[in-house]
């Protein structure tokens, strides 16, 4: 079968997925959805007991269907192996009998990112040799931390790509800092941006629309393209792991092959449960989605009501990769909520822009795919306390969203099905809050603590961050948004004097 693209803002667009890989956003301003994901089906039964790389391939080749065989080959084989995972088997599933976490924070830069940050950059390289792409790629990301550093260590010293990262001014992490201050590669540059996350991210995509590149005469050598989780190449590998803990879960005899499970899903962009929403499109036997936030709770209220409303405070909480008031993938399901209606999907995208709000219709069947709840700080902290007392098990801040909302859907709906949770980041990324929550010294600074979090935990710091105080440290350049269009020029300028 052949997939093709179209846009979530005009059906009329039809892409190849080499197209939409490297366009990352439709010139329209959607977001690229495949024409026949009713058609996609995977045998899930058949992916039992087979390794990451296996499920892998078979997913990417369906989604990616104008890529040849030995591309797929090539981008899984580089991404999904020992140099870039802590373990063989990538992922592992931690059984809690009633529940199992998948931990996703295996890779390189501690953080669920790396999924699909480490085979990007080679369904890039692939997608240019499918279009002849000779121009060099110049990837431009806004992050709220995560992304970040994920896409620097993925794209770092890739041939015939530079990469550039906008993160919000003290809007993440001492140690996210610290990962993206001691970033390695020759093609790699970060920048702090006063403002919060939607700031950066809508500065960035005002950038993608303005055509930037070609206005400034650099069309002929660059092109801009995204590491955002819009791009598909960020999206479609996600879809993976849901199928892989699934597999992980009939293994261990949590489950019977055939049975129902649950996902819950720590929410900000929408990318991580998105995908979980397509492996259910494609025959996972998934029965609730359990969108998790934190106290930026714009999702549990359009779940709930189904309207969507993005006029109020915006937290900075302990939380900070799910700091998000505008979840750019939500379009990719308001698409399917509309019945793939493009007008539609454009008009309620066009009241969001203008008046931060739009309303669905809340009986449409899709919202009985999802629950979603959220937890304030205090409930971060309480449950990561929680756990650690009666399971010894040591969890981030936003897998402890996850646990809250959990807890919560338990509690209301009585539901009984295995339930998986994914666990999206390493405690040791936000040691300083996980200490307070655990009511241990929260004056130590973002070294310090990490190691205390080792001593009082008795878990050995991950390889990735084992010394990062010794690494070379860069100086942190903060600049405004006005200036990020002037801070792409001179990078590109800078580059020509290099060549
Ligand atoms: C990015 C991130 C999330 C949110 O994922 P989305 O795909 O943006 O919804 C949650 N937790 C962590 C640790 C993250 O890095």
């Amino acid at each position: 079968m052949h997939t093709q693209y179209t846009s979530t803002r005009n059906n009329a667009v039809n892409y190849s997925a080499s197209q939409c890989v490297i366009k990352g956003l439709s010139d329209d301003g959607g977001l690229f959805v495949p024409c026949n994901l009713s058609e996609i089906k995977f045998d899930y039964k058949e992916f039992i007991g087979k390794s990451y790389g296996y499920i892998a391939k078979q997913i990417l080749k369906a989604f990616f269907s104008d890529f040849t065989n030995n591309q797929i080959e090539y981008a899984v084989d580089s991404a999904y192996n020992i140099n870039n995972f802590e373990t063989k088997e990538i992922f592992t599933l931690k059984n809690f009998s009633k529940y199992g976490v998948l931990e996703l924070f295996r890779g390189k830069t501690l953080a669920f990112k790396d999924a699909a940050l480490s085979v990007m950059p080679y369904l890039m390289q692939c997608a240019k040799e499918n279009m002849n792409e000779k121009r060099e790629t110049f990837i431009l990301t806004a992050t709220s931390g995560d992304t970040g550093k994920a896409a620097l260590e993925g794209f770092k010293d890739v041939e015939g790509i530079k990469i550039l990262v906008f993160y919000p001014y003290k809007g993440v992490s001492e140690l996210q800092l610290l990962q993206m201050l001691t970033q390695e590669g020759k093609n790699t540059y970060s920048f702090a941006v006063e403002g919060n996350f939607d700031d950066v991210q809508t500065a960035v995509k005002n950038i993608f629309t303005a055509s930037l590149l070609q206005k400034e005469g650099y069309g002929d050598k660059f092109f801009l393209s995204s590491a955002n989780s819009i791009n598909i190449s960020r999206l479609i590998p996600q879809i993976v792991y849901y199928y892989y803990a699934y597999s992980k879960a009939v293994l261990n005899e949590s489950i019977k092959a055939g049975d129902e499970i649950n996902f819950v899903v720590p929410t900000g962009n929408f990318g991580n449960i998105l995908a979980g929403y397509y492996a259910k499109k494609t025959g996972l036997p998934i029965k609730k989605l359990i969108c998790a936030s934190n106290k930026n709770n714009v999702l549990t209220d359009y779940f709930n009501t189904g309207c969507y409303n993005k006029n109020r405070p915006f937290y900075k909480t302990i939380a900070p990769s799910m700091d998000i008031l505008i979840s750019s993938n939500l379009e990719r399901l308001v698409y399917e909520t509309e019945a793939r209606c493009d007008k539609k999907t454009s008009e309620l995208m066009g009241q969001l822009s203008l008046q931060g709000i739009f309303e669905n219709n809340i009986h449409n069947h899709i919202f009985d795919d999802f629950y979603a709840d959220y937890a304030t700080e205090d409930d971060i902290k309480q449950t990561i306390k929680d756990t650690y007392k009666k399971n010894s098990y040591l969890i981030d801040p936003h897998t402890a969203c996850a646990f809250k909302a959990y807890n919560s859907y338990i509690t209301q709906t009585k539901d009984n099905t295995y339930t998986v949770i994914l666990s999206t980041a390493s405690p040791f990324k936000f040691s300083k809050d996980v200490l307070s929550a655990l009511g241990d010294d929260d004056s130590l600074d973002g070294i310090k603590s990490l190691y205390r979090l080792s001593e009082l935990t008795a878990i050995k710091l991950p390889k990735a961050i084992n010394g990062i105080e010794n690494r070379h440290k860069k100086e942190e350049t903060v600049i405004t948004p006005e200036k990020m269009s002037e801070t792409v020029i001179s990078i590109l300028k800078d580059g020509e004097k290099d060549a």
